[in-house]
This record gives C-alpha cells, sequence and structure tokens, in this order.
C-alpha cells in the first residue's frame, strides 16, 4: 500500500475537480475513511498530512480513536515520536442512540443525523462545561430514496430544522448524502445535486442557530462530481488504500 501516494493522487484529483467550477481546493475538507484499515495504516495516512478521519461503526471510531491518542501503541509503532498533529474525528455512519453518550468527546463532526429522536439523545448527553462549543451535527438525507439507505426524505428536513432551537447543545452545520449505488455518475450528480438545491431552497428560512454551509457528499467513486455539485466534505476510503 502506498498510502502517502494515494493521499497525494486524491488531493490532486480534488484541486483538479476544484477547477472548473472557479472553488478553492482549500474549501473542500477531505476525510480519509479508516474502515477498512487498522491504527497503523490509519496513523500512516495522518502523518502522511491527512488530519480528518471518519468512521462509519461508533465501536470502530472509539477504538482507532483510543489507538491513535499519542501515548498509544500505533502512534509509536509509526516512529512517530516528535508531536502528532490533532486528528479530527467524523462518525459518517448510522449512530444508535445508546452508543451516543461514548462517542460524543471524541468527534468533530457528526455526519449521520436521522431523526428527531437522535437530536435529542445528543443534546441530552451533551451538557456543556465552561466554554465547550456544542457538538456539529449534519442531517443526512436519503436524495436516492434507495429503501436501504439510512437518512431523511428531503421532506423530513424542513421541520427538524424548525425544531433545532429546543436542542441548545447542538450546532447543526449542514447535510450530508450518499448516492445512489447503482446508476454511475449521472445518477450521482443528479443526487448530489438535490442535497444542494434543497440546502438553498431551505436557507432562507432557518432559525439563526442553525447554519447549512456544508455539505458532505461524495465517496471514491464520485467525490468529483460532488465537488462539483458543490460538496464541502467529501468522504473518501478506497481511494486511499489501494
Ligand atoms: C465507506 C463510506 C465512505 C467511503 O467509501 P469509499 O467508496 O470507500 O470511498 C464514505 N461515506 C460513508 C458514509 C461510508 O460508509
Amino acid at each position: 500500500m502506498e498510502i502517502a501516494n494515494n493521499l497525494r493522487r486524491v488531493q490532486e484529483r480534488i484541486a483538479r475537480a476544484a477547477e472548473s467550477p472557479g472553488r478553492r481546493s482549500d474549501e473542500i475538507t477531505l476525510v480519509g475513511v479508516t474502515k477498512y484499515v487498522g491504527a497503523a495504516e490509519a496513523a500512516e495516512l495522518v502523518a502522511a498530512g491527512c488530519h480528518h478521519l471518519g468512521e462509519s461503526r461508533p465501536q470502530e471510531l472509539w477504538k482507532k480513536a483510543a489507538d491513535l491518542t499519542p501515548a498509544g501503541e500505533a502512534a509509536s509503532a509509526a516512529g512517530n515520536t516528535t508531536k502528532t498533529p490533532p486528528i479530527h474525528w467524523h462518525l459518517i455512519g448510522h449512530l444508535q442512540r445508546n452508543k451516543v453518550a461514548r462517542t460524543l468527546p471524541l468527534v468533530s463532526l457528526i455526519h449521520s443525523v436521522d431523526s428527531g429522536r437522535l437530536l435529542a439523545a445528543i443534546n441530552e448527553a451533551h451538557t456543556p462545561v465552561n466554554d465547550q462549543p456544542p457538538i456539529a451535527v449534519l442531517l443526512e438525507v436519503n436524495t436516492s430514496g434507495e429503501a436501504a439507505k439510512h437518512g431523511l426524505s428531503p421532506e423530513e428536513v424542513e421541520p427538524l430544522l424548525a425544531a433545532a432551537p429546543n436542542y441548545p447543545h447542538i450546532a447543526i452545520r449542514g447535510l450530508m448524502t450518499m448516492a445512489a449505488f447503482e446508476g454511475g455518475e449521472t445518477i450521482a450528480a443528479k443526487n448530489f445535486a438535490a442535497l444542494r438545491q434543497l440546502r438553498d431552497r431551505l436557507k432562507p428560512n432557518i432559525p439563526s442557530c442553525v447554519q447549512l454551509n456544508e455539505l458532505s457528499m461524495g465517496m471514491s467513486d464520485d467525490f468529483e462530481v460532488a465537488i462539483k455539485e458543490g460538496a464541502t466534505i467529501v468522504r473518501v476510503g478506497s481511494a486511499l488504500w489501494e
């Protein structure tokens, strides 16, 4: 595995995809998805310069976050004796309510909020002390309509945003989606455009505690399409681990 080279190639592809819509590549955050690999490979990705890591299963995020703390074995195994850069963990998969409390202290952003019940559970579990910021989340939207996918239907998003003032310990920062499994780039582009259009339509009427600046969309097979459609965060796994 050529992790550093793979990372550089993905970063170059991001930069190139940003060019034609006239966007700057530093507006786009690359989340390296580590669900296929162990802590040692994840540590290598961090050392190569990717400081945002994503996991889809909470238990796996807990484990890797522990393994990748500076005192952990992975850091020393990677020969990492100098100061390790901070890792920003992203939960990109389904979060069960009984796993909320243990997950919150570890994550920078939860991409996958898909119900009012989950919002309420997060709000209740996060009691900010001192100046601790609220928990940053995205609402996951099922733009493809595929039954197997998690996520809110597009119609469910507006009422949830309207209820945001009931959850003062949460900051809703944007929306997330996954493209349909089938259909290739044309369908993916349609799904991504649908997320952007939903955001643009809702934005004028959101409560002042909500921001919808982030659009998390695009994976290894379709992140270039997503960037053309306005992604601010891409979640890339397989392309980093070839
Ligand atoms: C696995 C996963 C990814 C990364 O997928 P690749 O096709 O391997 O890049 C992105 N987002 C979510 C929600 C995932 O579960």
